[in-house]
Order: structure tokens, then sequence, then C-alpha cells
């Protein structure tokens, strides 16, 4: 057990709930592979609590957090600064000090990336189809501008949402063209498709056998496609593994898990690398008990 002193530097999550994270098991197995005197720590915070958790961490020095859900936009307008990615998706999730105050980005983007630029494409001729159109959404949409994609379908079982969604990106500095769909348009939308990925909670633990796509309709995808889904809880889902039987090439979430957080830990640590093997190790190991 790592030895707590008036010396130890704080890091941790803000949530509601916080309690499942898996956060504290990744950065609290880099900071010891690192020998760092940092600790990692869950924070429940209420969304009416959360000026005063910020006030609070200000003033015990807590050095860098991460904002999960409800907090993800609320924060935004208690942030001295905000980086133009996070501005453009609209959440921020990696939040630390600076001599004037608070700062935040977005690293869920980056962890989006991880996994997709290992994997040779003509990203400027791909059309993306993203399912859902929650936060999640969000960060794979920018991921999604950054990696040039010609078009990116939107699908959604709320027209208004979709719509909502879409008009949202208008003023975004990211070059982005996105189109609305409904879940109906599949069989048109998908034989188009160079990546699709899942941004919904369908296939999450504890409904494993549920997939936001059917095997019938996983069949429409081309053989080249992509077919990513941003869930780690079963790894791999029901969703990936029917698209692993028609042979397409397919990424779990746990890969975006791992980078967003070391892409966090960067920053909180001001290190070029940080031992994101040990991270990825410590949460498969978890997961595994
Ligand atoms: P969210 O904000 O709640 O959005 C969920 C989206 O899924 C909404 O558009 C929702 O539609 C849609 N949806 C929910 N149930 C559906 C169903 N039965 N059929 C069709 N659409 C459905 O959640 P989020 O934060 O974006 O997270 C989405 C998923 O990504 C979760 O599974 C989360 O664990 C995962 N995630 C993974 C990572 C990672 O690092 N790997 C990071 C973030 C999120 P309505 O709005 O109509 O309800």
């Amino acid at each position: 057990m790592k030895e707590i002193t008036g010396k130890t530097r704080i890091l941790g999550i803000i949530g509601d709930p916080v309690e499942h994270s898996l956060s504290p098991v990744m950065h609290n197995a880099a900071i010891a592979h690192l020998n760092l005197d940092y600790i990692y720590v869950p924070f429940p915070v209420k969304p009416t609590d959360l000026a005063t958790a910020l006030a609070g961490f200000e003033a015990v020095g807590v050095v860098g957090f991460n904002a999960t859900i409800p907090h993800k936009q609320a924060i935004i307008p208690l942030l001295q600064e905000v980086s133009p990615l996070a501005r453009s998706v609209g959440a921020v999730n990696t939040v630390w000090r600076t001599p004037t105050g608070w700062a935040g980005t977005n690293t869920d983007v980056e962890g989006f990336l991880a996994p997709l630029l290992s994997i040779p494409r003509q990203w400027h001729q791909i059309k993306a189809v993203v399912l859902g159109t929650g936060g999640a959404a969000r960060a794979v949409v920018a991921g999604c501008a950054q990696l040039g994609c010609q078009e990116i379908i939107i699908v959604g079982r709320n027209q208004e949402k979709v719509a909502a969604f879409v008009a949202s990106w208008a003023l975004s500095p990211l070059p982005v063209t996105i189109t609305p769909h409904n879940w109906e348009e599949l069989p048109q939308i998908l034989p188009q498709a160079g990546l699709l990925v899942n941004c919904t909670p369908v296939g999450m633990h504890p409904h494993i056998d549920a997939s936001p796509v059917s095997a019938d309709l996983i069949q429409l995808l081309p053989p080249e496609a992509i077919v990513y889904d941003l869930i780690y809880t079963p790894c791999p889902t029901q969703f990936l593994q029917l698209a692993q039987e028609v042979g397409t090439t397919t990424i779990d979430g746990l890969e975006m898990l791992v980078c967003q957080g070391a892409a966090g830990l960067k920053i909180w640590l001001q290190r070029e690398t940080v031992p994101v093997t040990v991270m990825r190790d410590a949460l498969i190991q978890h997961l595994m008990r």
C-alpha cells in the first residue's frame, strides 16, 4: 500500500455516480510504476455541488482531475481556460490547475483516435457512421472531423435530438460535413460505411446479448469497414463479435479509455510519455477479476 503523506499530490475524478469508474485503477497503476508521490481519487460530486467542489479542490491544492457524467458540460463556465477542441465538442473531461485558475480540455477525442491512427486508410474518402447523439458521439464526431472523413452520418432514434446535434456543429471551426439519419435508414447507409461507431450503451453489461445493429444488417458493411464500439464491458461486445464474423476490422472501447486517460496524465504530470502499457494491463486485469 502506498504511503500517503502531507506531500502527496492529489489527482482524481468527479462524477455522479463515480463509484464504478475504472480511471483510478489505471492512473494509480501508472503512478506506482513511475514511483511518484501522487494519488488518484474518485470524488462523488452532485451537480449542485460542482462549484463548491472546484473551490475546495483549489483550496487543498488538487493538481488536476477528470470530469465524467454529469459534469462534462456543466463544468465549462466554471473554468478560466477551455481548449478550442473542448469548446467544439461542448464537453471537458480533463481539468488542471494553472496560476490563474482551472483549465480544461477534452482528451476523449485523442483517446478515440489513438487506435484508428495505426490503421492505414484514405480517411478523406471514408464515410463515418455514428450511432447515437450523446456526449461520446460529440467526441467521435470531432475525431472523425480531425481524420478528415468525407462525411459523418449521424444515426439516432430521436429525430429532434439528431437535428439539434447536427445543427450544433454548424459554427464549429472543425471541417465537418454531418448529415442526420434515422435507424430505419441503416440498410441504405451501411453499404457506404468505411467506419461504423457505436456511441450508444446498447450491448453494455449486463445487456450483453444486445447489439445496436443486427447480424443481418452488419452483413451489409463493406469488408474493409472498421467497426468501433466505445463500450468496454464486455470486451468484445455482441456488436463487435457480429462484425468480426463478417470479417471487418474491429476496435473495442478499452483503448479509447486508456488513451484518453494517458493524455490526461501527461498534462497533469507535464511528461511527454506515460506508461500506457501499464495502464492498459491494469485495466484488463481489473476487468478479468
Ligand atoms: P449518453 O450521453 O447517455 O448518450 C447515449 C446515446 O445513445 C443517446 O443518443 C441515446 O439516445 C442513445 N441510446 C441509448 N439507448 C439507446 C437504444 N436502446 N437504442 C438506440 N439509441 C440509444 O452516453 P455517452 O456518454 O455518449 O456514452 C455512450 C456510450 O459510450 C456508453 O456506453 C459509454 O460507456 C461509452 N463511452 C465509452 C468511452 C470510452 O472511453 N471507451 C468514453 C465515453 C463513453 P437518446 O438521447 O434518444 O436517449
